[in-house]
């Protein structure tokens, strides 16, 4: 069995250390900083980090992490690897569905464009997991620096299509803010107000609200509920029977833009 730990990285990152009860290697979702990952790691042998993509917060660890062990794989997208080398010692290419084993358990890189041109998150199909670094955020999504809005549409729709129960693990803590921004598009969704209450207190033991589920994503983030007539007429600012029909796609990119000045 795979054990997925946290790693707090600078104000609000998550690394994720995978590791297994009977296995001296261990595996790091996003090398975001080293000195909280080598802590993690407890003398454990680091072998593997898959990047969800290039920005710093994210790699930040890489050049520190490699000179501690120079055979350290580092995998990400393949466009990354061959020309645009953003990502600091990387030694292999993912394509979309390529497949990995990770620990002994299957890995399927899906490229989702959209935060970056070149954004993979990792599913482990036989253990339910998936890493979505800054594409799906607990009731939230990433900003679009690279991609347009059809391109993260249509990256998000791909991941709430995966099995509900589906465990998903997100590269930053922005839970409370982005389940207020939630609430304020759905005051009537009573599982956005159940997840605001148990997210409230997760907080206020210092612990993550990491992981959701897609299963509980698709209740309560407004982002993959672009085609609800509640989020439709929000986006609209007027009664859902008088909305205007819009778009799921232009829905969509009318909630980003209002999510970055909420
Ligand atoms: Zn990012
Ligand atoms: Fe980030």
């Amino acid at each position: 069995m795979l054990t997925v730990t946290p790693v707090p990285c600078y104000s609000d990152n998550y690394a994720y250390l995978l590791s297994r009860a009977d296995c001296e290697e261990v595996v790091v979702v996003d090398g975001c900083e080293s000195e909280p990952i080598l802590a993690a790691i407890h003398g454990r042998r680091l072998t593997t980090i898959l990047a969800t993509h290039h920005h710093p917060d994210h790699i930040g660890g890489h050049e520190h992490l490699l000179a501690n062990d120079p055979s350290l794989r580092i995998f990400g997208h393949a466009e990354e690897h061959a020309q645009l080398r953003r990502i600091p010692g990387q030694t292999h290419g993912l394509s979309d569905g390529d497949e990995l084993q990770i620990l002994g358990e299957r890995v399927i890189a899906l490229h989702v464009p959209g935060h970056t041109l070149t954004a993979v998150a990792y599913y482990f199909p036989d253990a339910g997991l998936l890493f979505t670094g800054d594409t799906l955020f607990g009731a939230g999504c990433g900003r679009l620096f690279e991609g347009t809005p059809p391109q993260m549409f249509a990256s998000l729709q791909r991941l709430a299509a995966l099995p509900q129960q589906t465990l998903v693990y997100s590269g930053h803590e922005y839970l409370t803010k982005n389940i207020a921004f939630a609430r304020h598009i759905e005051p009537q969704n009573t599982a956005i107000a159940d997840r605001q209450k148990r997210c409230l207190d997760t907080r206020a033991r210092g612990e993550p609200c990491e992981p959701s589920t897609i299963g509980l994503e698709r209740a309560t983030n407004p982002f993959l509920r672009s085609a609800e007539p509640s989020v439709q007429a929000a986006v609209a600012g007027r009664p859902p029977e008088l909305a205007v029909a819009l778009s799921a796609v232009e829905v969509f990119a009318r909630l980003r833009r209002w999510r970055s000045s909420f």
